[in-house]
């Protein structure tokens, strides 16, 4: 049995943390450490761990984080603009919260994809 985090916390609202989206699937809060002006964590109501965790029977709350995504970026203003997504896996992709989210990063130009 995989262990909350501080998220499923922020999903059932047990802490102060505001929700920018929620439904019976996904919810969506902003990062508290923003890497860009626009800086927001979209994440499946469920514990899944890590995208190695992910079964098929989750294809719909990982589409529905996409569309979520969309809908987000546009009302922050910066869906013209352009954004990135991004899902980090275990130690070597650079995850620290073991319950899947995507970021949702934008607001300036990003520049190059990765860096070290
Ligand atoms: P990861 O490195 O796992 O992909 O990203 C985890 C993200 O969660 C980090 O960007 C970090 O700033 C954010 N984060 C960690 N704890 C909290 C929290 O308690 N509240 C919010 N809003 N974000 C958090």
């Amino acid at each position: 049995m995989a262990e909350e985090t501080i998220f499923s916390k922020i999903i059932r609202q047990e802490i102060a943390t505001p929700l920018l989206y929620q439904d019976e699937l996904v919810s969506a809060f902003r990062d508290i450490y923003p890497k860009a002006p626009c800086h927001i964590l979209i994440v499946p109501n469920k514990l899944i761990p890590t995208i190695n965790d992910v079964k098929e029977e989750d294809e719909l709350t990982l589409g529905r984080m996409i569309t979520v995504a969309k809908k987000l970026a546009a009302a922050e203003g910066i869906a013209e603009d352009g954004y990135r997504l991004i899902f980090n896996c275990n130690n070597d992709g650079g995850q620290e919260v073991y319950h899947i989210h995507m970021h949702l990063v934008g607001g300036h130009a990003l520049g190059p994809m990765l860096s070290k």
